[in-house]
């Protein structure tokens, strides 16, 4: 497998820079179908049974590319059933003047940019990779292997229980998942590789307050009580001050208040008036909560509803949460699973990766099957400073990547 890997580099470097110039925003469902037209014939000739689902009267997204490879054993005598996930957008729409693929000067070759080179092309050039090591290798043929590939992991369709089910039902027949998105390496490109086993959610909120509205001589009096204003003030003081704890983030992004208040359509911003002499009547907040877990989720939910209905006089006021994502809460089963990379990593002769605290980095898809199965995070290509124009893969780190994937997939395939 790893001579399979080496031999294959220049064809993985090059495969990366083809799939890079198509252009695959989210919403540029066409650029989209065209990745999936590069990968999927790639698939098939592994001997993946494929299908595409288009998702564009369904979510108004692309589709979801699925590809299944059956273990030639047959029942009860193959080994760990395994889930790839990764995705064919990228968050540079058309519209985005970064559109190419370059290697970036003075780097030596070693580095090279890209719109999604990282996040997460190089992620399906690893995939692909470590599959066709196996294939070469003799023991691709004894893996049972599903692959889901989303076409707008960057930017949702809804409802999400359409734009996600073909991964969820997937990871109820699978054993663990394996998610190729971007990786970090810990001090650059010479730096140390790292991997994850958890995710935080992704969840925003919203704020409507409201009050009694007169002239301002009377507040805090009994008629008309303390204004919309300060109760918003109140619930986002005792917020910062009570929510606290490890792992749990909560920012405010976004108030209005006064005479009037109005969010825009796409929640970005919105229109207020008001006088100092008049009570405010009106007052709205946007902010967001990222947890660990779903336990800390529920848990810190209940505390907020709690301090948001603790009400000054002649006001109220209510919260209403979106979960984009949930959580993916480190699990002893991922903990087994991360051990068994580090055997690989041993194997290999590469030193033992990183582990990432889930605090740093985004939500992502894996965190929709973390209910049904453990899984790894990031073991796709490394880089920097993905979702950001110059966004840039380490070339290097393809083969490397692509050869612990398949020595580690190779061994689940082989594990009871
Ligand atoms: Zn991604």
């Amino acid at each position: 497998m790893v001579k399979a890997v080496d031999a294959e580099a220049p064809t993985a470097v090059a495969l990366l820079e083809k799939i890079v110039n198509i252009n695959s925003g989210t919403m540029n469902l066409a650029g989209v179908l065209k990745v999936k037209d590069v990968i999927e014939p790639q698939l098939a000739a592994l001997g993946f049974k494929t299908k595409w689902v288009p998702m564009d009267q369904l979510t108004g997204r692309a589709g979801d590319l699925i590809a299944e490879h059956a273990c030639s054993l047959g029942s009860g005598k193959c080994g760990k059933r395994i889930l790839l996930i990764g995705h064919m957008d990228t968050v540079f729409e058309p519209s985005s003047t970064f559109q190419k693929y370059e290697i970036v000067p003075g780097t030596g070759g070693r580095v090279a940019t890209g719109p999604g080179i990282g996040d997460m092309k190089g992620g399906l050039v690893v995939m692909l990779s470590s599959l066709q090591a196996m294939k070469a290798a003799g023991v691709l043929d004894t893996a049972e292997i599903t692959i889901v590939l989303s076409g707008d992991e960057e930017r949702h369709g809804t409802p999400t229980s359409i734009a996600r089910r073909d991964m969820i039902d997937a990871a109820k027949h699978s054993d663990l998942a394996l998610e190729f998105e971007n990786a970090s390496r810990n001090g650059g490109v010479d730096g140390r590789d790292a991997v994850r086993i958890g995710r935080r959610s992704a969840i925003s909120w919203k704020l409507e307050v409201t009050g009694k509205s007169g002239h301002s001589s009377a507040v805090f009096g009994k008629s008309l009580g303390y204004g919309a204003i300060y109760e918003l003030a109140r619930i986002l003081d005792q917020f910062r001050a009570e929510l606290a704890e490890p792992g749990l983030t909560y920012n405010v992004g976004l108030v209005l208040g006064g005479a009037t208040a109005e969010r825009n359509a796409d929640d970005t911003g919105g229109t207020a008036t008001g006088k100092t002499n008049v009570i405010p009547p009106v007052a709205l907040a946007n902010g967001d909560l990222r947890t660990l877990n779903d336990d800390q989720t529920v848990r810190i939910k209940g505390k907020m509803e709690l301090i948001v209905r603790d009400h000054l006089p002649g006001t109220s006021a209510r919260i209403e949460f979106q979960d984009s994502y949930p959580a993916m809460g480190v699990t002893p089963a991922s903990e087994a699973l991360l051990a068994k990379l580090q055997d690989v990593n041993a194997t290999l002769g590469y030193a033992k990766e990183e582990v990432t605290d889930p605090v740093q980095g985004g939500a992502g898809d894996i965190a929709f099957v973390a209910p049904y199965i453990p899984g790894l995070v990031g073991v796709g290509a490394m880089g920097a400073g993905a979702h950001a124009e110059g966004e840039t893969a380490y070339l290097d780190s393809l083969p490397i990547q692509a050869k612990r994937m398949a020595v580690l997939m190779y061994r689940l395939s082989q594990e009871k």
